[in-house]
């Protein structure tokens, strides 16, 4: 088994249900694949979006490129699916779950879907928050959009800033989330220690701007030594109770009988392993 590393995604899925999250992260057996990345319709759909924006933020394309491409990822993106090209190529073919699932979404609501995402990308766009952003210099960028793993002292992390860069006093790092989103406390406590511990900012230098994507606004956190050693804490006890049911946490490796299911039965009708999960057979 691969060692563990924390994410704030994985926490969410083990919320969600610890037996999804065992067929995340732990099945072995192939029919499991395909179903780990599969997205219902508009997860599928604000992914998309935030990709073309940090594609944006990329540079080389200004607003009406990026929407352009958009489209044409939605439509393309789509069209594998439809074909279930994720079944044989999970890792670079995005799955939907309704065509897994076979459930029927007239044409007219996933024009919808895509016109508002191509909508939203505009309106990103034009901002006065992404123009600042797309300015930055190229010496400056420390990452936009990449998931990157860092070592949080003994703890390997993954995450994604939107966007990461040096200023004139340290480090700025960007996370963009729907308004009252309840897991950005702790996204924010991992950005704060990728800074240092990934770029070796000096922690008063560390700033994270948490932006309600895709309009705005943002709002602006900075850390002293004694919130970095509690964000510190608050990531390990997360990782901490993600392990816990693990059957040998030393050697990450989980049975499946550990992993009980949820009671929401609104959690599993929108579940990437409902065929596969054992409550179901
Ligand atoms: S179908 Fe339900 S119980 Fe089974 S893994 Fe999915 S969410 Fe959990």
């Amino acid at each position: 088994m691969a060692p563990f590393y924390w994410s704030p995604e994985r926490y969410a899925t083990f919320h969600a249900c610890l037996r999804r999250y065992y067929y995340r992260y732990y099945a072995e057996a192939p029919a499991f694949r395909p179903a780990r990345d599969l997205r219902p319709r508009t997860a599928w759909a604000d992914e998309w979006l935030r990709r073309g924006a940090h594609e944006f933020l990329r540079g080389g394309l200004d607003e009406e490129a990026a929407a352009a491409r958009l489209l044409q990822v939605l439509r393309d993106d789509f069209k594998a699916s439809r074909q279930h090209g994720y079944r044989a190529q999970p890792k670079t073919t995005d799955g939907l779950f309704e065509h897994e699932y076979a459930i029927s979404v007239p044409d007219a609501e996933w024009k919808d879907l895509a016109d508002r995402a191509v909508a939203d990308l505009r309106a990103f766009c034009r901002t006065d928050y992404a123009r600042a952003l797309a300015a930055v210099p190229a010496a400056a960028r420390l990452a936009v959009g990449e998931f990157l793993r860092f070592d949080l002292l003994g703890l390997p992390v993954d995450i994604r800033p939107d966007f990461a860069a040096r200023t004139t006093n340290g480090v700025a790092l960007h996370a963009w989330g729907p308004p009252g989103d309840g897991a950005r406390p702790l996204a924010r406590a991992a950005l704060a220690w990728l800074a240092v511990g990934l770029w070796k900012a000096a922690p008063e230098s560390v700033e994270v701007v948490e932006y309600d994507f895709p309009a705005g606004p943002s709002a602006a956190h900075r850390f002293t030594a004694e919130d970095l050693e509690a964000a510190r804490e608050l990531v390990h006890d997360a990782a901490y109770e993600t392990r816990y049911p693990l059957a040998d946490p030393d050697r990450n490796a989980a049975r499946e009988q550990d992993f009980d299911f949820t009671d929401d039965e609104a959690t599993c009708r929108a579940c990437p392993f409902l065929k596969l999960c054992a409550r179901w057979r």
